[in-house]
């Protein structure tokens, strides 16, 4: 057996949750490190995860969107964590209130590299992505140092003035 021939997947990632807590995470995207709290599922709508009972699920807006018009679990009660990368222009005042209308819980968006490392994330604060890698950018927004009010020290990615998210365009799905 060639083992130089075999392809090696990058290794999970560990899946951090945005607020206070250690709630019981269901992520819908594979890639994450599996932990007692945190499991990946690809559908919510089976055995393990009723019984798992998850408090937050992240995925992708397209993915969550699924599981809300599909079979959205009733345990949820903490946050949905919405995943986005290069190509998607970011979260708008839109797509939270689309989130809370269905989830009644607050959304918080995390970017993602295409190996699902975490480049920016989300605080309590809501007011732009602390950034977590140096070399996270995003068309068309800015790096602010300014100080912000969740106390995290680290600089954001904040959308340039005038610069105005698109959303995810999820809005044409809706009933
Ligand atoms: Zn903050």
């Amino acid at each position: 057996m060639n083992l130089g021939l075999v392809w090696a997947p990058g290794l999970p990632v560990p899946f951090e949750y945005p607020s206070a807590g250690n709630p019981r995470v269901a992520v819908l995207l594979p890639g994450f490190r599996e932990t007692r709290q945190v499991r990946y599922f690809d559908r919510l709508d089976n055995e393990a995860a009723l019984r798992f009972a998850p408090e937050v699920l992240a995925g992708t807006a397209i993915q969550l969107r699924r599981i809300a018009t599909k079979n959205r679990p009733t345990t949820v009660r903490n946050a949905v964590v919405v995943f986005t990368r290069e190509s998607d222009p970011g979260l708008t005042e839109y797509d939270r209130d689309m989130f809370w209308d269905i989830f009644g819980v607050p959304a918080f968006e995390q970017y993602l590299s295409r190996r699902n490392r975490l480049l920016a994330s989300e605080c309590d604060a809501h007011e732009g992505l602390h950034i977590r890698t140096s070399s996270a950018r995003r068309e068309g927004w800015i790096v602010d140092p300014a100080p912000c009010a969740c106390g995290d020290t680290r600089p954001r990615l904040m959308p340039t003035p005038g610069f105005a998210p698109s959303g995810l365009r999820l809005c044409e799905e809706r009933p």
